[in-house]
């Protein structure tokens, strides 16, 4: 049975059709952010799930992922790593490449960031075929962490996962 929250999380994501390219139904998560109980209820879920789990490291991916990571983060009492796109962390970083529908996609993390051995979380706004995912998990686990759960506030249904 559904927490009587996801309903009210529903009803703020906006769907937009033929964006950003001709069929596709974007999600778009920033109407839920315009609502700040039906926020506050989506990263309570996650944190709800979470808090206690010994996780000490979130994953956030760029950029969506960074705005529901931060919060969960502060409240399980983790360190916040971004997952950034190519050429934006200033640092020593590991890149893992990924499949996109249309191209390669990739994707950066700080070494250092993540010590052999810590759990990990790893967020994004939506998982849809779960190559994004799948790079993220890659980049923690070569840094020697053990990645708990990917956590995503929208799942497309009908599409195949590779995780
Ligand atoms: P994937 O790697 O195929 O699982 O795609 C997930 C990534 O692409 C996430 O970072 C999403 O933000 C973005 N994305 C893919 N499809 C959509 C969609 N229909 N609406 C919004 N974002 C999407």
């Amino acid at each position: 049975d559904k927490d009587p929250r996801i309903h009210g999380i529903q009803s703020k994501i906006r769907v937009v059709p033929n964006f950003p390219k001709p069929g596709i139904m974007f999600q778009d998560i920033t109407t839920l952010l315009l609502d700040p109980k039906a926020f506050k209820d989506t990263v309570d879920l996650f944190v709800e799930r979470y808090k206690g789990k010994n996780i000490s490291v979130v994953a956030g991916i760029e950029a969506r992922g960074f705005i529901f990571g931060t919060p969960i983060a502060l409240e399980i009492g983790a360190k916040f790593v971004p997952l950034r796109k190519p050429n934006k962390l200033p640092g020593k970083v590991i890149s893992e490449e990924y499949e996109l529908e249309y191209g390669r996609d990739c994707l950066e993390m700080h070494l250092g960031a993540v010590e052999p051995g810590e759990r990990a979380l790893v967020v994004d706004d939506l998982i849809a075929t779960g190559g994004t995912l799948c790079a993220a998990m890659k980049l923690l686990e070569r840094a020697g962490a053990e990645v708990v759960e990917c956590a995503c506030v929208i799942e497309l249904p009908d599409l195949k996962v590779c995780i």
